[in-house]
């Protein structure tokens, strides 16, 4: 389906030959600078902005909605055209409104704490899937300016590469947005992160730990047999060589498996090793897993033990939960097929059978080009 938001400007004068020069920039302030539906453009007469919306529908339907923190976290269900639902969670802060988009319906990588690992991958969203969900939360944000741009909903975004690099391409060139206002958070596709800092865009790399060890990584997030630590290490010393970026690992506490005091020291030492700054985020409750996350008292302590080893931590703010907004809980209530995850997945045995995202993982990261 054709979309404005994958449009260069030259093109989208190509859709009103015969319309001045100044009705294209009209046109396109409105699209980028002022975020509005094309509908909306008013600086443009009526006819004009129907046509343009005839011959640009709109790819996401709003599904569902749901809102809590007193309406400042809203997480909306996007129907694609072919059924596919995604999630998108806008979250406004006293200083900075984000928006947390998803790059894949669904997720092959199978981390088995998260809910979207939980139900697996559908497809790829386009340029303009993920686009118009930052554009749709720029809209209900107005008049507070959307600033922050996240892909932490759901999917793994550098196993949807060239599409990750043209949202950035886009939010940083037709909207301004710099690298302290784009992150990207990968699961740790290793050579996706070097080719990644060879492209030169702005953007904060955030990796999803979990775990400093291999034999738990593996458990925790399966992409780690095929991206053990050490290879993992290596695309991260590649990033800050080429980027000169600090990157940051988040590490979900899970109450006696990663949060113990050898937790600690493994991840003080890749950390710091690194200079990668931590943020620490309490587990979210997810229907298929059976681990709790740590306590509140458990998170405090974790943190500062990492301060005392030199590794600068955070807390997540885990704003969203009642909502099931929170990290790791995309798709908990919306996909269809929830995978059920049993503890022997995470204690040494091997995922259930009939749980897919191993085998998807590796089908779906063929499709790429790291
Ligand atoms: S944590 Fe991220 S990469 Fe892992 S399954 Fe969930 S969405 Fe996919």
């Amino acid at each position: 389906m054709p979309s404005v938001y994958e449009l260069r400007i030259d093109e989208l004068a190509a859709h009103l030959l015969g319309e001045p020069r100044y009705r294209v920039e009209q046109v396109w302030r409105g699209v980028w600078d002022e975020g509005l539906a094309l509908e909306d453009i008013t600086t443009v007469p009526k006819v004009l902005r129907q046509r343009l919306s005839e011959t640009f529908p709109p790819a996401l339907e709003v599904a569902n909605e749901v809102a809590s923190d007193l309406g400042a976290t809203r997480k909306w269900v996007f129907r694609l055209h072919d059924g596919a639902t995604i999630e998108t969670v806008l979250m406004n802060y006293a200083d900075r409104v984000t928006v947390c988009v998803s790059s894949q319906a669904g997720c092959a990588m199978g981390c088995t704490f998260c809910a979207t690992g939980q139900a697996g991958f559908s497809r790829q969203l386009s340029v303009a899937e993920v686009i118009e969900q930052v554009m749709f939360a720029a809209r209900v944000a107005a008049p507070r300016r959307l600033s922050n741009v996240v892909f932490m909903g759901m999917g793994e975004p550098l196993a949807n590469y060239p599409v990750t690099v043209g949202v950035v391409q886009r939010l940083h060139e037709y909207r301004a947005m710099s690298a302290r206002h784009l992150t990207v958070s990968t699961v740790g596709v290793a050579p996706a992160i070097e080719r990644l800092a060879a492209e030169g865009l702005p953007l904060t790399l955030a990796v999803s730990l979990h775990a400093a060890n291999d034999q738990t990584r593996d458990e925790l997030v399966p992409l780690n047999r095929r991206y053990p630590l050490e290879r993992l290490y290596r695309a991260c010393e590649t990033w800050i060589a080429t980027t000169s970026r600090r990157l940051s690992f988040e590490w979900a506490l899970i109450d006696g498996v990663n949060d113990t005091d050898q937790a600690m020291h493994e991840l003080a030492e890749y950390a710091g090793g690194l200079r990668a700054h931590v943020n620490l985020i309490p587990l979210n409750p997810t229907p298929g897993y059976l681990v709790r996350g740590s306590g509140s008292q458990r998170v405090h302590e974790f943190r500062l033990g990492l301060e005392e080893l030199g590794v600068n931590a955070t807390v997540r703010n885990t704003r969203g939960r009642s909502i099931d907004a929170a990290c790791g809980q995309l798709a908990a209530v919306t996909n269809a097929h929830p995978t059920r995850v049993t503890l022997r997945a995470l204690h040494g045995g091997a995922p259930e059978a009939g749980s897919a995202p191993r085998q998807q993982a590796d089908s779906h990261e063929a499709g790429q080009t790291p």
